[in-house]
């Protein structure tokens, strides 16, 4: 943001994430994350609501069910998490999505003004949004795989099942 501001920003950033975490068939320690930003003018929720409805029906099929559930993020303001309904039980209630319906697939928001400021953007001109999402989780959830220490077991036979 303080390279392109004033200029409108749309950007996608993908990277390798690391927490202090104990290695589960749901969760590992090194990971990747890709987040997104679009700053500029007259940008609102439901540009964010757009975008993300619109990656989540490529994703997973036109009309799959999805949700934007509040949450906080210390970056945004308002803060949502978005969930799908679950692939491997279409909602009713699985030990997956524990017996919830739903699975987690990013979290998002609206550019935090302070953020904006920061960034060198007036937040009375500017706005934005943001989210971050995990790919393996994102992949997880499409090919119904069940253990997420499979991408880094180096076992080609894990090609197969995503093929
Ligand atoms: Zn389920």
């Amino acid at each position: 943001m303080r390279e392109y501001a004033p200029e409108a920003i749309r950007v996608i950033l993908p990277g390798k994430c690391y927490r202090f975490e104990q290695v589960t068939a749901r969760s590992e320690s090194m990971f990747y994350q890709v987040e997104g930003l679009a700053v500029g003018k007259h940008i609102t929720f439901s540009d964010l609501k757009g975008v993300i409805t619109n990656f989540a029906n490529q994703l997973y099929g036109e009309g799959h069910a999805m949700r934007f559930r509040k949450s906080y993020f210390p970056f945004t303001e308002p803060s949502v998490e978005v969930d799908i309904a679950c692939v491997l039980c279409s909602g009713k209630g699985c030990s997956i999505c524990k017996h919830t319906g739903w699975l987690e697939i990013l979290g998002a928001g609206m550019v935090h003004p302070t953020v904006l400021q920061y960034g060198g953007y007036d937040p009375a001109e500017y706005s934005g949004f943001a989210f971050g999402m995990g790919p393996e989780r994102i992949a997880l959830l499409k090919y119904g795989i069940d253990d997420i220490r499979y991408f880094y077991s180096n076992d080609v036979r894990f090609l197969d099942r995503i093929g």
